[in-house]
């Protein structure tokens, strides 16, 4: 049987990256599917590339109207949700004239950064809990990074903005149990995972290919992992089998958060 048989599920950010590649794996496993994005001719595309099981709505993580549009049609059209993948996110780098730094950055580009990896996140778990009432099993993932776990000095905004989502989906995972209510939420925390968000960091041509390679040398599997590597992740704590799990946060990241670059070598 497959694996999300019967689940209404929502995906933010699902025009292309670790988002296409959720909702693609979860229609293969029998999902009814509303994607979401502010890319409507990308997210329609993929909707449209999925088929009749799939529905595109522009959604804008950051705006409380566009969520109370959103969760108005799925009452209507749908009645409840079971999964909501809180996936859209960006690093600020190209959004934002930045810079991040600690000693530098900019607060208009800091404040950005969280309403869309932050408030999208808080704005996700609201009204995703209001629609999960109706389900008997519900389950919110939500993506932070492996960012949010480390210090990232050239990133702050991004790091602070991930480690706070990690923390919120802790307290509403409590918060949902303390309640009575079937709805499980955990994070995953993806590193180095081949997409587009790369492409302002690896520049072009002979440089991409460069900083590909020393990238992948920093990961202890030896290469970047694919956007199916997170969706896997996903789809186990979007499915039953993880009825028993909340709260927790799930590393996808080749090995990274494993262990320290200053740890001793016999070499
Ligand atoms: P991606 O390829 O850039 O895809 C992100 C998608 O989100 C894009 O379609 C983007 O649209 C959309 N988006 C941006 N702002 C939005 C908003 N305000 N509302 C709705 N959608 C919005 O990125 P990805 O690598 O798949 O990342 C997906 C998630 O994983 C993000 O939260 C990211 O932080 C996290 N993550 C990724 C990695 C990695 O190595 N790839 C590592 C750790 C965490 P536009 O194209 O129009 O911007």
């Amino acid at each position: 049987m497959p694996r999300l048989e019967g689940k209404i599920a929502l995906i933010t950010g699902a025009a292309r990256g670790i988002g296409q590649a959720i909702a693609e794996l979860f229609s293969a496993e029998g999902a009814q599917l509303i994607l979401s994005d502010i890319n409507d001719e990308l997210g329609q595309e993929v909707a449209d590339k999925i088929g009749a099981n799939a529905k595109y709505i522009h959604l804008d993580v950051s705006q409380e109207s566009d969520w109370q549009r959103a969760s108005m049609l799925i009452e209507k059209e749908y009645g409840r949700l079971d999964v909501v993948v809180n996936n859209a996110g960006i690093t600020g780098f190209l959004e934002t004239q930045g810079p991040h730094d600690p000693e530098n950055l900019d607060l208009d580009s800091w404040h950005k950064v969280h309403e869309i990896n932050l408030d999208g996140v808080a704005l996700g778990c609201k009204y995703g809990i209001q629609l999960m009432k109706n389900s008997n099993h519900a389950s919110i993932v939500n993506i932070s990074s492996r960012s949010g776990l480390v210090g990232i000095p050239a990133a702050t905004a991004y790091a602070s903005s991930k480690a706070a989502v990690r923390n919120h989906t802790k307290s509403v995972a409590l918060y949902c149990a303390e309640k009575s209510y079937a709805i499980r939420c955990n994070s995953i925390h993806p590193g180095a995972i081949f997409t587009p968000i790369w492409d302002t960091m690896l520049g072009e041509g002979e440089q991409r290919e460069a900083t590909i390679k020393a990238i992948s040398a920093g990961v202890p599997l030896g290469v970047m992992g694919d956007p199916e590597d997170v969706a896997y992740a996903a789809l186990y704590l979007a499915s039953n089998e993880s009825k028993y799990v909340t709260g927790i946060e799930l590393n996808i990241d080749g090995g990274i958060l494993a262990g320290s670059t200053a740890a001793p070598s016999s070499k």
